[in-house]
């Protein structure tokens, strides 16, 4: 993408209204824009994050067995009364009523839609066990929407539902989630802290918060320090018995602040920690509590008819883009892992009038493109130090520097936006430097 073309408006004030490093960042990095209280518009720069980090998802999902789906985002009124929640949801469900005067809603989640697609299709245990997921907006009114896209009203959420004839199954179904979660986080360069967690008003019996660390994060975590180090699940694959890995995981203590007494805990003072983090995933097994209230049985093996056992999978695709600054970024700006940036380079052009610099940038630019990386090339004649601030401040993980004065020399700059390191070699060099760290 040639910068000249692109739609990035930077903003060069930082926005009073943000309070933490992630929302000032993605509005001076131009990746959204506030249209009503926690409810935003993605541009280009954003868009193109929210869709690598819902690709990973997808993926991840997709690898666990789950089958995607789009249910809408408008479900009607009766769904919620057949489950009771229509009443219990309260102030938080945007309640919306159509021109024949039937009562609609701006979906918070999916159960119950869910539900109703699986009663009316599946009546054996032959089909089970099954699991389908959508990424799609929710609406929540909170009461207070914060911190940009992390606390919104409208956001994006991958949500999952399981249906198993038993206990047994759904616990299956609920322990490949699990793994599939700390393999999805770990693709996107973070350390997800499984966290045992209460069931809130989706009610049920086991439950797990997925917590990535950051100062500014909204809950609390006593953790065991092993789970900074504890190697992650990129091994373990689905075939084999989960129950282990997951028994391994969860024998490492981690508790919210409410759920942590210092009384009972099991870890020694000297390996605890207690930090802030923020909630990017939540899964649930509920057992039979929709599929009861909905009729959503399934014959047995030996003829008689139970309700299904179900677990639902939450990801917060939209509050990771701010989740993933939270965690990498410094004083000049955003440093995106290599997996979720929106460009994997920056080809920096100081001199756009000078023919030199003018042809090795063009031409950098061309093989990389056909190299198969996605460059951005800033051909905007701007002052140099703007061109650089801009590209540390949007975070793209290599830059390619090309000025007048390397060029006497055949020489560019390679700069790593984590390290800062740069160092001096020939367009070649920075070529095959910037495509080895794809691999
Ligand atoms: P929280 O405790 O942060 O309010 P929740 O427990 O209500 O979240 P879930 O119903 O578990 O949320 O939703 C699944 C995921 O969706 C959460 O783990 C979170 O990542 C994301 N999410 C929930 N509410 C919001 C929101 N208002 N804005 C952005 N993402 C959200
Ligand atoms: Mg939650």
């Amino acid at each position: 993408m040639r910068l000249s073309q692109y739609f990035l408006p930077l903003l060069k004030e930082t926005p009073k209204e943000a309070q933490i490093a992630s929302h000032r960042l993605m509005l001076r990095a131009g990746m959204i824009q506030q249209s009503s209280a926690g409810i935003y518009s993605w541009l280009p720069l954003g868009k193109k994050v929210l869709d690598k980090i819902a690709d990973i998802v997808r993926e991840e999902q997709n690898r666990a067995g789950a089958l995607e789906i789009m249910m809408p985002t408008i479900q009607p009124a009766e769904l919620w009364q057949e489950s009771g929640r229509y009443d219990d949801y309260g102030a938080e469900m945007l309640r919306i009523r159509d021109r024949h005067e039937r009562d609609m809603l701006y979906g918070p989640t999916n159960e119950e839609q869910v539900t109703d697609i699986f009663r009316a299709h599946v009546r054996s245990y032959k089909a089970l066990p099954l699991n389908l997921y959508h990424i799609q907006w929710k609406f929540r009114d909170e009461v207070r929407p914060r911190f940009g896209i992390m606390r919104g009203r409208e956001f994006l959420m991958k949500d999952a539902y399981s249906f198993d004839t038993d206990a047994q199954g759904a616990r299956a179904a609920y322990n490949r989630m699990f793994v599939s979660y700390l393999k999805t986080f770990a693709r996107m360069g973070l350390t997800a802290i499984p966290m045992e967690a209460d069931t809130g008003p989706i009610g049920g019996d086991m439950s797990h918060e997925f917590i990535i660390l950051a100062e500014t994060g909204e809950s609390g975590v006593y953790f065991h320090k092993d789970w900074l180090n504890a190697d992650l699940v990129t091994q373990v694959n689905y075939d084999e018995d989960l129950q282990p890995v997951i028994d391994r995981f969860t024998s490492l203590y981690a508790r919210a602040d409410e759920m942590h007494d210092p009384d009972q805990c099991p870890v020694p003072a000297d390996e605890l920690m207690s930090l802030r983090g923020i909630e990017v995933g939540h899964i649930f097994y509920f057992g039979e509590k929709y599929s009861a209230a909905m009729g959503a049985s399934v014959a047995g093996p030996d003829g008689s008819n139970k309700p299904v056992h179900m677990g639902s999978y939450g990801i917060g695709v939209s509050r990771l883009v701010g989740g993933i600054i939270e965690a990498s970024h410094d004083e000049k700006g955003i440093i995106w892992p290599r997996a979720v940036a929106p460009f994997d380079v920056a080809v920096v052009n100081l001199k756009v009038g000078d023919d030199t610099c003018m042809t090795c940038a063009d031409d950098l630019y061309a093989r990389l493109q056909a190299a198969g990386a996605d460059p951005i090339y800033d051909d905007r004649d701007d002052r140099p130090g703007a061109k650089l601030a801009a590209m540390d401040l949007i975070g793209i993980p290599w830059q390619i520097i090309i000025g007048p004065r390397g060029m006497d020399n055949g020489v560019v700059e390679v700069k790593n936006r984590r390290t800062g390191e740069a160092v001096e070699v020939s367009p070649d060099s920075a070529l095959t430097m910037v495509m080895q760290d794809a691999e």
